[in-house]
């Protein structure tokens, strides 16, 4: 990447700095990093923030689309596109997120990912996350059935393991489901279980096996069944239970309602909740346009998008940014907790912490300034602030 710019945010409430605590202070950012002090009076942007909360620029590890585009397609712009609308929501570091598709389509996908970061072509991209090939159908949700194949087909498709992979969910249950995941946090790439029907012990043996993440509770997980006198937890409640995972929710208001995000808050906490936003291609599109979502056919509502006969939900149109004041009304929860579920917390777990999801000193020069109601007012990534890109209104 060029130098970053130079720039002082000032006199904002800042969360994510040396002191641990949220305070009113300055951010000195000093080509592109975070710094205690610039010596470049002479071009450094000097922004007010008085009033304003200051963060890390937004981190989302789970990520499809928006602007009708979607990274299962090779074209380097369309993955600019959808970059670009994140960014202009606060999004500096996006995990791409291809839902099961098929093996020439993913592996095209790949492709793309890698020219990008090798030609520098997209600063807020951080890898892929391949959500699938390997779920359980019966969770399936969204993901198109014939994109959907076993753990040694996939294992055989990653050998060698792509350098831009940084997160695979993945149904433990499956046969060969084990290999894979040692094979796959061997090598540093995170293993998240989702779309899954594992049991408790599975569960529990992915984790032994290195599995560090939970994908979007409540969706694509299996729940408690009651054959006879007997009581199975399913996948949601060893979920709830576990230990040492870091989970993610949806906080778009319509995913999950205040109840269910307070448990989710209540179980792991602000250090181990991720917010995403699961977003796709319909993130910014108008009310009433359509889009591709998986097998499906999306069509936006305001704030919402559900299948043509209006029968379900059909993923997020929200960008991150979006979500935090949601998640912060709906669950009461303190603006700093809000702020570290949407930079702290999955810049961990995805390992990028505290380059990324952090305003230490080292840390990449990224920030979010937000009002009060938790708005996002100006995005700054590597020290320069971005223009608003979108055109259809983000
Ligand atoms: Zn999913
Ligand atoms: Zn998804």
């Amino acid at each position: 990447m060029s130098a970053g710019g130079c720039a002082v945010i000032r006199s904002g409430t800042v969360i994510g700095a040396r002191s641990g605590r949220p305070g009113v202070g300055d951010v000195v950012i000093c080509r592109g990093v975070v710094r205690d002090r610039c010596p470049h009076d002479d071009d450094r942007l000097r922004i007010d923030a008085s009033g304003c909360v200051v963060g890390p620029g937004l981190v989302d590890v789970h990520v499809h689309g928006a602007l009708g585009h979607d990274f299962t397609e090779p074209d380097a712009a369309a993955w600019r596109a959808i970059l670009g609308a994140h960014l202009s929501a606060g999004t500096t570091t996006a995990v791409a997120t291809l839902a099961s598709a098929a093996p020439t389509v993913t592996a095209a996908a790949l492709g793309t990912a890698a020219a990008l970061l090798t030609d520098q072509g997209a600063p807020t991209l951080a890898g892929v996350h391949l959500e699938g090939p390997c779920i359980d159908a019966a969770q399936r949700g969204a993901h198109d059935s014939s994109g959907l194949r076993s753990p040694a087909e996939l294992l055989r498709e990653l050998t060698p393991l792509p350098a831009v992979l940084r997160m695979v969910t993945l149904a433990p249950e499956l046969a060969g489901a084990d290999e894979l995941i040692s094979h796959l946090s061997g090598n540093g790439v995170r293993v998240s279980v989702g779309h899954s029907s594992a049991s408790p012990e599975v569960l529990e043996r992915a984790r032994s096996l290195g599995a560090t993440h939970l994908a979007h509770l409540w969706s694509g997980q299996s729940t408690l069944t009651r054959p006879g006198l007997a009581r199975i937890p399913g996948l949601l409640e060893a979920s709830l239970a576990s230990e040492g995972l870091s989970a993610e929710v949806i906080a778009d208001g319509r995913h999950l309602p205040g109840t269910l995000l307070t448990i989710a808050l209540r179980c792991f906490g602000p250090d181990r909740l991720c917010l995403v936003s699961d977003a796709t291609a319909g993130t910014g599109l108008a009310v009433g346009r359509t889009f591709r979502v998986g097998a499906a056919t999306g069509r936006v509502h305001d704030g919402y998008a559900a299948t043509e006969d209006g029968g379900s939900l059909c993923g997020s149109v929200l960008p991150l940014g979006m979500t935090l004041a949601r998640m912060r009304a709906l669950t009461g929860a303190p603006v700093a907790d809000v702020l570290t579920m949407a930079t702290a917390t999955p810049a961990r777990t995805v390992g990028l912490y505290p380059r990324k999801g952090a305003l230490l000193p080292g840390s990449d020069g990224d920030a979010v300034i937000l009002t009060p109601g938790l708005e996002i007012r100006d995005v700054i990534l590597a020290g320069r602030p971005v223009q608003a890109v979108t055109p259809d209104g983000l």
